[in-house]
């Protein structure tokens, strides 16, 4: 019997299949803390100027509206020691009127608590010096 000396279309074919598993492998979204700080300073620069709900912050500082929450939350602790403030205008109601004036998270109310009305305005973000 003549013995194989090396295996090489197996050892391809497993290579192949790494190579491939690699290929395929979703790349870590992985963003150094540099852009992020420029990201932040990009929107805070952007809200000094004037207000802006999540989705125009999202269109002019170009990152999906989901990230700019996390962002503005961010930015809510932060820029204090920098005696700034995060100023939120809050969601109203546009059938009753009703003001979300105590809500603690940034992102638009789904209803309305009052006519359950769903027609919300977005809560509007800007800058202020304290
Ligand atoms: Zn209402």
């Amino acid at each position: 019997m003549r013995r194989r000396k090396w295996p090489f279309p197996e050892w391809f074919s497993v290579l192949k299949r790494v190579g491939c598993h690699m290929k395929n492998k979703p790349k870590k979204p992985f963003v150094p803390d540099e852009r992020q700080e420029t990201v932040r300073k990009n929107i805070v620069s952007v809200l000094q100027e004037q207000p802006h709900t999540a989705r125009e912050i999202s269109g002019t500082v170009r990152i999906p509206e989901r990230a700019v929450y996390d962002h503005l939350q961010h930015i809510q602790k932060t820029v204090i020691r920098r005696a700034l403030r995060l100023i939120i205008t809050p969601s109203e109601c546009k059938k009753c009127g009703f003001v979300f004036e105590k809500r603690e998270k940034l992102h638009k109310p789904g209803k309305c608590p009052v006519c359950r009305n769903e027609a919300i305005t977005e809560p509007v973000y800007s800058i202020k010096s304290v």
